[in-house]
């Protein structure tokens, strides 16, 4: 199959370029949009990524242009209309466990980097500054971790958490026994809210997820909670988190992910003028860190999603079912 390849980056074309396979790949630099769906014509299928734009009118256009599969690479399907795709009879699949440790690790490194502030700590001792002050952490150890979405990142999560001595309690709509026996106790969403000193959310981006971490969930938290998101940035209403932090209900808020992140992320921007003021707002707090959504970003995960995804277009290409399929149901 001929692949259009978007959002690509260099280690995209690295890793993919990296699997033996008969299909061809064709490496867009652009992002899948309105503008740019023109550039799929005489393609087989489309590879995308976190931000790419796949709507249903996208999808009539794809399917205009005789595209047989939609390869995501990565796990969240949320930039999908998997209805549309259905109904235009192209086929979604999508990597859905490349490595959850890879991102349940840098929610640690969130944390630890905030809580310790070794990014201040590096920098002082840069310019011979061996001073303490305002660098105090604290112990995770004997802290209460609330986790939303106990799936595959949110319990290797957990399990690092214990592994620190912390009480790990949980909310999802569905207990995982295997998290029980590992000694999570499931609570109500507002009891992880008002009881944990650190709330880190990784349940997927869906209409009921939405803002779940508005300024009511803020108001019922304790004060000065560490909040970390590695899921999705619209699980959190920004204005509202840029509230709680101006009147020092938050603590610390560790995020990969932003709302807006599309215009922003995966961008060399140091040279430009950043229109979004949101983002101008965040970053300005000393409590608050923000990476650019590469939670998954370690050469195990990279080398899992570039195997994965040809073999999900091989069934394509085979007319065989795929086990990572996206079904609207
Ligand atoms: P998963 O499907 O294994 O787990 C998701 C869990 O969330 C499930 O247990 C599900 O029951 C639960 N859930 C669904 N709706 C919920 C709700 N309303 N309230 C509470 N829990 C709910 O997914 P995963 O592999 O663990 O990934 C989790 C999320 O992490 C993905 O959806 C994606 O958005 C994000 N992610 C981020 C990166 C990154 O680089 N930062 C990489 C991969 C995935």
């Amino acid at each position: 199959m001929k692949i259009a390849v978007f959002s690509t980056q260099k280690y995209d074309r690295e890793f993919l370029s990296a699997v033996p396979t008969e299909h061809k790949f064709v490496f867009f630099e652009a992002q899948l949009n309105t503008d740019t769906v023109n550039l799929t014509q005489g393609f087989d299928g489309v590879c995308i990524f976190v931000n790419d734009h796949a709507d249903s009118e996208i999808i009539s256009e794809l399917k205009n242009n005789g595209i047989k599969v939609i390869a995501l690479r990565c796990a969240g399907f949320n930039n999908v209309d998997v209805k549309a795709a259905e109904k235009a009879g192209i086929r979604v699949v999508r990597v859905p466990a490349y490595s959850p440790e890879a991102v349940a690790e840098h929610a640690v490194a969130l944390i630890m980097t905030l809580n310790r502030k070794t990014h201040k700590a590096y920098l002082r001792i840069k310019e011979n500054n061996f001073s303490l002050e305002r660098l105090t952490g604290f112990n995770i150890y004997g802290k209460t971790v609330g986790v939303v979405g106990t799936g595959k990142i949110g319990k290797a999560f957990c399990k690092i958490m214990l592994g620190f001595g912390a009480k790990v309690i949980a909310y999802d709509k569905f207990e995982d026994d295997e998290a029980k026996k590992l000694g999570i106790k499931y609570v109500t969403f507002e009891e992880v809210l008002k009881n944990s000193d650190i709330i880190s959310l990784h349940c997927p981006l869906t209409p009921e997820t939405k803002y779940m971490i508005d300024w009511e969930a803020f108001a019922n938290m304790k004060d000065g909670v560490m909040l970390i998101n590695t899921s999705r940035g619209a699980l959190i209403n920004t204005k509202d988190a840029i509230l709680a932090l101006k009147r020092g209900k938050i603590g610390y808020l560790g995020i990969d992910v932003y709302e807006q992140e599309e215009h922003l992320f995966y961008k060399d921007l140091s040279e430009n003028i950043i229109p979004d003021d949101t983002i101008a707002r965040l970053m300005s707090f000393p409590n608050v860190m923000m990476t650019s959504h590469q939670g998954f970003f370690t050469k195990e995960a990279l080398t899992e999603i570039a195997a994965t995804t040809v073999g999900n277009i091989d069934c394509v290409a085979q007319g065989k079912p795929s086990p990572n399929e996206v079904k609207s149901e």
